[in-house]
Parts: C-alpha cells; sequence; structure tokens
C-alpha cells in the first residue's frame, strides 16, 4: 500500500539524509536580518511587484554604483532584468554582485537557473554544490525570511523531503516573519507542483487576506482554485494583472486558459504581449508551438519548440508545457510523443513520467501506463496525481471485466453480474448505429470502465478527485463513466450516457482527436435525441428566454462557452445549443455535410475553416443558425404568456384583474393550482394543470404540471387517469424514477404484464441495482412466456438480495427445472435454507428428484449437493 503523500501528512517513506541536514540548520538560533534602508527597498520592490521592470533596474542600478549595502539590491537588478529577458546583462550583474556577496544564496540561485538555461549543466551543477557548501558551513547566515525559503528552495532541488523542508524552512519562516509573503508563496508553489490544490489553496487563502496587493499571491491563488472554482480562480487572476499589467507568470495562465477555451486567436495576442515584456520567454514560445500545432504547422511549431528551448540541453520542461497542453485538448497520441522526448532529456523528470502515465491510459495502452504511473509514483512519492493512479490500479484489480469483439468492459463485480450483459448489448446497439452512419471501422476494442465510487471515477478521468458534475467521460478509445450507485441522491439515465460517450469514441476516432469541444459534445447530445426522444437536452423555458435575449454564443467561439460557464445551467445551455448547431447543419446541409467536417479536422482544417468550407460560410451558417435557433425557441409554448408576473415582496404573485384560469402564463396557472392543492381541492386543482399541459406539454422540470396532476387524481381515487398522466411523463422523461415507480405499482396491481415489463426496464436504465424492478419483471417475463429473461431477472435478485431471495430461488428453480434440473435444485436447497417449511419447494425438490431417478434407473440416487451457482 503506498503511502500518503500529502505534505500535510508525514509519509513513511525512507528518508534521506538532508533530514539531519535540515535539522542542523534549524537548531541555529534565529536572528533579526538586516532592516537597512527597508523602506527604500520596500519602494524599490513596489516598482518590481506593479511591472516597472525597466525603472527598478535603474533605481537598483543606482543603489549598485553607490555600493549601497546588501544583497536585495543585486538580487531584485537582476531579477528585473530577468524578467526583460536580458539574460547577458543579468549574468555580468549577477557574477559582480557574487564578488561582493559570494555567500549569497539567493545570487547563487538565480546563477544557477542562468546557467542551467544557457545549457551550461557543469557550472549550474557547481552552483548547487557551492550552495550546499554554504549551508552546511555557515548556517547562521541564513536564517531571516528570504534566505530560509531560499535554503528551502535550494534543498527542494537537491532532492531534500518536500515535507522536511516544509516544515523547517518554508513553515518556520512564516512563524519567524508573518509580514513577508515569500513563505506563503513558496508553500503554495510546492504544493501546487504536488498537485495538491487544496493545501495550495488554503495557503493562498491566507496570504490573500494579509497580502492583497501582492501579484505572487493572487497568482497563486487562482492556479490553486482553477480546478475547483473557475470564476473565483479568474477573479484572482484578474487582481493579479490588474496590480501588475506585467506579470509574466499570470499573462502565461491567461494563455494557458485561452488555449483551453480553444480562443487560439486571444492566446496569440496574449503571447505577443508576453514577448513584448521579454523577448526570450521560454514558455510563451513553448505555447506558441501549441497554436501551431493546432494550425497544422508542422514547421512553426518546430521553430516555436526551438526557440523556447533556447540554449538549454536535457531541459525537459519545454516538451513537457507542450505535450500537456496537447493532452488537455485530447491530443494523447501527440501529447505522449513530447513527454517521451522530454523524457530522453532526462529521464528522470518525474512530471513527464506522471503525464505520460495518464496519456497512456487514456489511449488504452494499460500495462505500459500502469508501469510508469509506478516508476512515476517511486520517483516522486509526494505528487497526488501519482499516488491517486497507483491507489485506483488497486480498486480496478477487484473490478469484474465482460469483453466482447468490440468492447472490454470493467465493472464492480456485483454490478457486473446484475447488469453488465445489459452494458455490453446497450454498447453493441450505439456501435452499430453509430459507426454505420459515420462510416467508420474501430480498429481497436473499445474500454469502457464504470465506477461505483466517484472519485475514483475523478482520479481515472482527471488524475484527482472532483469533477462531480461528470456523468462520463470519453478520451477516444476509453470511455469512463460513474456507476448508478455513485448517484443515489441523482439518479441519471445511464443508457443515454454511454450513449453519448460513445458517440464521443465515434467522433474522436475519426477526426483522430482533433476535435473542438462544441461540436463533439453537440453530435453526441444531437445522437442521443436520435437513439431516443427521451434522451438528449430539449428546449426549456430558460433556453427560450436566453436564445430570445440572444444569449447564444457565435459558432466561432462555441468551445470557450464550456470554459467558465457562469452557472451549471449555463454549462448545460452550452451543450444544448451545440447540439442545436448539428442539428441545423444537418437539417440545412445534409449528414454528409457534417461527415466532410469530421474528415477536415481529421487532415488538421481548424473548425472554422472546416465550417467556411462545407457549409455556404460561416457568416451566413451563424446567421441561419440564429435564425433556426429563434424557430425552435419560439415553438415552444406558442400560446404561453411568457411575460413575468408581477410579485410582492415574499413573492407571491400579484393578482390581476380577471381569474387566474383565464390566465396563460405558466407561473400563474403553477401558483394556482398549488394553491388549491394545498387546501386538498383536488378536483378544482385539475383544472388549471389539465390547462397548464395543453399550453406547455414539454415541462418536465421537477414540479411539473403531470405530477400535480398525477398527484390530484391520486388522491381523488382515479387510478386510471393518474396512469395515463404518469405514462405521458414517463414517455417525455429519460429519468423520472419516481414516476416509473409508481407506474410499476399500478401496473403490478392490474396484472399488466407488458405496462411492468415496460415500467421495470424504464427503472434499470436510470437505477439497475433496485431489487424490486427485478422481481416486477421477473414475473412479467413469466407471464409473457420469456422464460430466459425471466431466469436472468431473478438471477439479478439473487445478486442484489441474496439473503431475502427465497421466491426467486424458488421461481429460477421452476424455470430451470427442464432443462436444468442439477440447477434447478441448488436453487431450493438455497430456498430450504433460508425457509425450511416453504412447502412448495420441498414439494418441487422431491419431483425432481423422482424425474431424475426414473430417468436414470441404473443409478443410484444421487447425493443432494449443496454447491452454490
Ligand atoms: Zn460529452
Amino acid at each position: 500500500m503506498p503511502c500518503s503523500p500529502r505534505l500535510s501528512h508525514p509519509c513513511t517513506r525512507p528518508r534521506c539524509d538532508w533530514l539531519r541536514f535540515t535539522g542542523l540548520v534549524i537548531a541555529i538560533t534565529l536572528c533579526a536580518g538586516s532592516v537597512a534602508h527597508a523602506t527604500e527597498l520596500d519602494d524599490t520592490r513596489e516598482l518590481f511587484q506593479t511591472g516597472r521592470y525597466q525603472q527598478c533596474i535603474t533605481v537598483t542600478q543606482q543603489a549598485l554604483d553607490a555600493r549601497r549595502y546588501g544583497e536585495d539590491w543585486p538580487v531584485l537588478h537582476v531579477e528585473s532584468q530577468l524578467m526583460l529577458g536580458r539574460h547577458e546583462e543579468a549574468r555580468a550583474a549577477t557574477t559582480a554582485a557574487l564578488k561582493r556577496y559570494p555567500w549569497s544564496i539567493r545570487l547563487r540561485l538565480m546563477s544557477r537557473q542562468m546557467f542551467h538555461k544557457a545549457g551550461q549543466a557543469e557550472q549550474a551543477q557547481a552552483e548547487l554544490a557551492e550552495i550546499r557548501r554554504l549551508i552546511l558551513r555557515f548556517p547562521w547566515r541564513y536564517t531571516d525570511t528570504a534566505n530560509l525559503v531560499a535554503c528551502g528552495d535550494a534543498l527542494l532541488q537537491l532532492e531534500a523531503e518536500p515535507r522536511d523542508v516544509l516544515l523547517n524552512f518554508y513553515d518556520r519562516a512564516k512563524k519567524e516573519n508573518p509580514n513577508r509573503p515569500d513563505a506563503y508563496v513558496a508553500i503554495g508553489n510546492l504544493a501546487l507542483e504536488k498537485h495538491d490544490d487544496a493545501l495550495a489553496a488554503e495557503e493562498f487563502r491566507a496570504a490573500v487576506k494579509q497580502f492583497p496587493d501582492d501579484p505572487d499571491v493572487q497568482f497563486g491563488l487562482a492556479r490553486a482554485l482553477a480546478s475547483s472554482d473557475s470564476q473565483a480562480a479568474q477573479q484572482a487572476l484578474d487582481r493579479a494583472l490588474e496590480i501588475n499589467p506585467q506579470h509574466v507568470p499570470s499573462l502565461l495562465f491567461t494563455i494557458d486558459r485561452l488555449i483551453d477555451a480553444e480562443r487560439y486567436d486571444d492566446a496569440e495576442a496574449t503571447i505577443r504581449l508576453v514577448l513584448e515584456i521579454n523577448p526570450l520567454q521560454s514558455q510563451a514560445w513553448a505555447y506558441r508551438a501549441v497554436l501551431a500545432h493546432y494550425a497544422a504547422d508542422p514547421k512553426g511549431e518546430q521553430a516555436y519548440r526551438a526557440a523556447a528551448r533556447g540554449r538549454a540541453v536535457n531541459e525537459p520542461s519545454v516538451d513537457y508545457l507542450i505535450g500537456k497542453k496537447l493532452s488537455r485538448n485530447y491530443r494523447f497520441r501527440e501529447g505522449a510523443a513530447y513527454q517521451r522526448r522530454a523524457l530522453q532529456q532526462d529521464a528522470d523528470f518525474a512530471p513527464a513520467t506522471i503525464q505520460l502515465a495518464q496519456d497512456l491510459l487514456r489511449l488504452g495502452d494499460e500495462e505500459e501506463g500502469w508501469q510508469l504511473a509506478q516508476a512515476g509514483f517511486k520517483r516522486d512519492g509526494y505528487d497526488v496525481v501519482s499516488f491517486n493512479l497507483i491507489t485506483l490500479q488497486e480498486n480496478l484489480a477487484k473490478f469484474r471485466t465482460l469483453e466482447d469483439d468490440d468492447f472490454i468492459v470493467r465493472m464492480d463485480a456485483r454490478e457486473a453480474a446484475v447488469y453488465g450483459p445489459r452494458v455490453l448489448q446497450l454498447l453493441q446497439r450505439a456501435k452499430q448505429t453509430l459507426c454505420e452512419k459515420y462510416d467508420l471501422q474501430l480498429s481497436a476494442p473499445v474500454i469502457v470502465e464504470i465506477f461505483p465510487d466517484q472519485s475514483d471515477f475523478a482520479v481515472r478521468t482527471f488524475g484527482m478527485p472532483g469533477g462531480a458534475g461528470y456523468l462520463g467521460v470519453c478520451f477516444g478509445n476509453v470511455i469512463t463513466a460513474n456507476s448508478p450507485a455513485s448517484q443515489a441522491g441523482n439518479p441519471t439515465n445511464w443508457e443515454s450516457v454511454l450513449w453519448h460517450e460513445f458517440c464521443h469514441t465515434v467522433t474522436l476516432n475519426l477526426t483522430n482527436n482533433k476535435m473542438p469541444r462544441w461540436l463533439s459534445e453537440g453530435i453526441s447530445v444531437y445522437e442521443e435525441r436520435q437513439a431516443d426522444g427521451r434522451w438528449g437536452q430539449s428546449m426549456t423555458p430558460q433556453y427560450r428566454k436566453w436564445i430570445l435575449d440572444d444569449k447564444l454564443t457565435p459558432i466561432s467561439q462555441l468551445s470557450s462557452a464550456f470554459m467558465s460557464p457562469p452557472s451549471g445551467m449555463h454549462l448545460q445551455f452550452a451543450y444544448f445549443q451545440s447540439s442545436l448547431v448539428v442539428e441545423h447543419v444537418i437539417e440545412k446541409h445534409g449528414l454528409d455535410a457534417l461527415k466532410l467536417i469530421l474528415h477536415d479536422l481529421g487532415a488538421g482544417v481548424p473548425v472554422n475553416v472546416a465550417l467556411e468550407r462545407r457549409t455556404e460560410g460561416l457568416a451566413k451558417l451563424e446567421n441561419d443558425f440564429a435564425k433556426f435557433a429563434r424557430k425552435r425557441a419560439m415553438a415552444l409554448g406558442p400560446d404561453v404568456d411568457w411575460t413575468e408576473p408581477r410579485r410582492d415582496e415574499t413573492g407571491i404573485i400579484e393578482a390581476d384583474a380577471g381569474a387566474p384560469l383565464d390566465s396563460k402564463n405558466i407561473a400563474v396557472l403553477t401558483e394556482h393550482a398549488k394553491t388549491l392543492l394545498a387546501a386538498e381541492q383536488w378536483e378544482s386543482a385539475k383544472q388549471p394543470l389539465q390547462k397548464l399541459l395543453e399550453l406547455l406539454p414539454e415541462d418536465i422540470s421537477s414540479e411539473n404540471a403531470y405530477v400535480l396532476l398525477a398527484t390530484a387524481h391520486r388522491q381523488l381515487g382515479e387510478t386510471d387517469q393518474e396512469t395515463a398522466v404518469l405514462e405521458k411523463l414517463a414517455a417525455r422523461s429519460p429519468d423520472a424514477l419516481p414516476v416509473y415507480l409508481r407506474l410499476l405499482t399500478l401496473a403490478v396491481e392490474r396484472q399488466d404484464w407488458k405496462a411492468v415489463e415496460i415500467n421495470a426496464n424504464r427503472i434499470i436504465s436510470v437505477n439497475p441495482l433496485l431489487p424490486r424492478a427485478y422481481n416486477a419483471w421477473a414475473r412479467a417475463c413469466r407471464e409473457l412466456g420469456k422464460p430466459v429473461a425471466a431466469v436472468a431477472a431473478y438471477q439479478a435478485v439473487l445478486e442484489l438480495e441474496p439473503h431475502v431471495a427465497i421466491d426467486a430461488h424458488y421461481q429460477l428453480a421452476r424455470l430451470l427445472h427442464k432443462n436444468d434440473p442439477q440447477s434447478a435444485k441448488n436453487h431450493l436447497l438455497r430456498a430450504l435454507e433460508e425457509a425450511p417449511r416453504f412447502r412448495e419447494a420441498h414439494r418441487l425438490l422431491l419431483k425432481i428428484h423422482r424425474e431424475q431417478k426414473s430417468a436414470e434407473p441404473q443409478e443410484s440416487a444421487e447425493p443432494i449437493e449443496t454447491k452454490a451457482d
């Protein structure tokens, strides 16, 4: 079992010699650092923090010329030079400063970084060795905040235990001088590096309270929150850039996010901004290589990669970054190739190892993927991603695998026994429908993993716990999904989820994963609707309003609607709009046009170019689509009065002239009906509810008129009417579990076995783990003369309720009696174990026994076995 890698918890991994070493430093009594020229220095530091690098260089140069004492002056001077990419000046200034301050660890760390960037590995190593010597020899020198943090940074480069560095240097620095942000930033960054975003967020949140005007602190918070709270992350990022518009790390992070949102033009504009500040900024060039890749410009990609690398040899971080960005946008194969290059330059570079492990697992190359995950964990036991992967691997080992020619399905063993075959059938149906429709021949089996534990799903999918909103994710030939067991409170139709994800498999295969997010989602949602009218999304009053209020995102920027949506509903709207665009393209230009667009994407053509080419031009498409969407919106409730009714301060609708029943306003009618229901005026409530259903039959939101009307009928004992109303709702809703359950009860009561079968299957398509559904379905199958399905249903009951399934055992014995008397006997014995006085079971057992005897008179009576099935 691997140890917990969290920085906040101790790791039981053997410690290296540095522990003794770090202890030594801490044993030294801290003394006050130099406070000379504090105010002047603070003013100069502010120049740096607000991005006035040139001014900072001028002021620090004056101080250096005047031979002002203190390493802070040259440190700030060199930092400013480096910000502007003036490496040679920075080198010269560092060399000069080290003559005066040969003991300065902060200067030597910068010196090491410069040697490294210049490809002078030996000199870089020599600096590190010198730092080590200095710390060991003169530990009393390095006890102020800045130096404690610098020592911590250096020790991490010397491969000290991160947790020891955290406790003995960073935490110590924070305690000794809580008025400086350095230690907070160092701790937060270390946590980010280990993918421990929660710890990083905690640290930066505390820092922001104290140092709201520090751009590094705001930027750190933005990074820490990016995966959990996109909006808050954006706010922090905006704040950092407000304080310092030239804050290169924040600008780089902005580029990163713009690339994820597929806003490539904006990303390029920000890259230009960074390169204006620092023409040699390595990451900016790396991002430009990523953009060149997306623009199918291999020459540019190569040239920008070379610019990013500069003179650094054996420097893996550029290839790591390019690969990571490609993988983020689903180019796992290309991303993996970059990670391999990174590892060629430095085989011990843990981030590339871990990223490659994830890429390979997403590509379905599991053997090497897991090996690398193990290797990554060995290399960096503190990295949360590799720790999570190792734990996941252990959990996955307990899963059961179901296979056919096209799919490898992994599920929890019990779930596999209950509904595994149904999963395979559904996937086969999806494969036959969609592969034929889109002319795709799958070249390898598709791996589908269904997780009963949401956090396992998240780790397999994102490398991290989180992502609670996702039901399933497709990487191409690997699909991950949450099992219904993980969504107790809010179950969704798992069949529609798998259909949706498999559709991604088709479109990702067709385009070699070169798929803009919106189009991929749009086709999947559209195909859900094609497969089953209840699946996918449909027009709602909210969507109608947004469309009519011109809130559609332009098609050319549609992927950005998936990034930082203001609410969950906005994200859903992005899916819906995307599916409408697909529907419009198919209606107006034909399925073949869509297929040609996919073909173009596969060949590396940017999506907007493909749309331009395969429709009547992008501008016309935008225009036509807006009209199409408006028409669709207008078609919802054409007779409804959509005005917002006036409400008093408590939220109650103010009475207008005229009876509520004359109104065509949904809110007015709904409120009127609810008042009547609350007063138990069931008969009177029927009228407004029936009117609501006439006006807006599409409304299947949680408190819809169907449910309310069914309640009224039920109270009045009008079972047939109740059934009819609920049946209408069931025919529209893909996941109305309580409605299906009620319909099942009603169908069993009136012994309508066809209806029992339909509703049991509706239930199973949402929650396949309810014994009640299988019991009822099994009975229906018996009544409808479907013994094979009945056996499967009873077997599911046995899996789900092994200790109370006496009737299931008995019924299975009856069903198996003719063809498999031995199994029948076993089931009877199991039933009798639980209920020894079960007379029918005794009778049937005796009967089978006699039959077997008379069929084989030459053999002696076979001893009754009690083995399990
Ligand atoms: Zn999707």
